[in-house]
């Protein structure tokens, strides 16, 4: 059987973010993907609605109930919703020390609507971080968990509170025609890369880039492996996205 990645993520029902964005890259990686959902939240391409998050018991059932039938490798958490569910996965995490864990820590949804209370995630987040292999924040999230503007400074925050690697993902500053990636191990940059800016908003970006180092991790890659062979799967994907209706955001073609 394919070596498994387990995502503790969310359900989007328009298909372009959170489990199924998971699902789809995991599958693109060669790995297969099993799924403890954490929230059904109520969202389309444009907005988030609301979200109704999972209990801490029934996701650490789920969780439980696939953890000696499948060949998990890698644990990959998008959103949790709450401080309950940060708690549990903290737990999973502490009685498997062998998984391997790519954490994206989510905050808000790229249209920018709520996807649980920003002050409070931050601080349970602190407990997820050293027991991550790497850690994927975008800007605003690196900011938010560090408190701190400068990038680098942010960054090395970030490696103080326990983080092993990180990637920044710099697709929130302000570069017009330029993305610039940055992979830290420890406080050392190992690579940086650059990719031409696409036009337009795309839902589900974090997630598919996250579930794709996990699975490649999952089958041997080392980071630097996964990290470079994600990002130019991502700007594949990225470059053929479809646009649902107008003023929403596009759709990653992950297949
Ligand atoms: N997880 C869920 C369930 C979501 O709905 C979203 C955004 O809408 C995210 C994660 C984060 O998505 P992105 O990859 O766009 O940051």
């Amino acid at each position: 059987m394919r070596a498994t990645v387990l995502c503790f993520s969310g359900l989007d029902p328009s298909g372009g973010a959170g489990l199924q964005a998971d699902i789809e890259a995991i599958g693109q990686s060669g790995a297969h993907a099993a799924i403890a959902c954490t929230a059904l939240t109520i969202q389309n391409s444009q907005q988030v609605f609301g979200f109704e998050a999972t209990s801490q018991t029934l996701l650490l059932a789920q969780a439980n109930a696939v953890v000696n039938d499948l060949p998990i490798r890698c644990v990959k958490s998008g959103m949790l919703g709450t401080t309950e569910n940060i708690a549990a996965l903290a737990q999973f995490l502490t009685a498997h020390p062998d998984f391997l864990y790519v954490l994206d820590p989510v905050l808000v949804a790229n249209s920018g609507g709520s996807l649980g209370d920003q002050a409070t995630l931050v601080k349970a987040f602190a407990t997820l971080i050293p027991l991550a292999t790497i850690i994927t924040p975008n800007t605003v999230e690196l900011r938010a968990l560090t408190g701190i503007d400068d990038l680098q400074q942010a960054t090395e925050k970030l490696i103080d509170m326990g983080a092993k690697a990180v990637l920044v993902k710099g697709g929130h500053e302000d570069t017009p025609d330029h993305i610039k990636n940055t992979l830290y191990i420890g406080k050392d940059k190992i690579s940086e890369t650059t990719c031409p800016r696409l036009e337009g908003e795309y839902h589900g970006s974090g997630c598919s880039l996250a579930s794709f180092i996990a699975g490649r991790l999952a089958q041997g890659d080392t980071l630097p492996q996964a990290v470079n062979f994600a990002e130019t799967w991502l700007f594949g994907v990225l470059e053929h996205a479809e646009s649902p209706v107008l003023g929403g955001q596009k759709m990653p073609k992950r297949f």
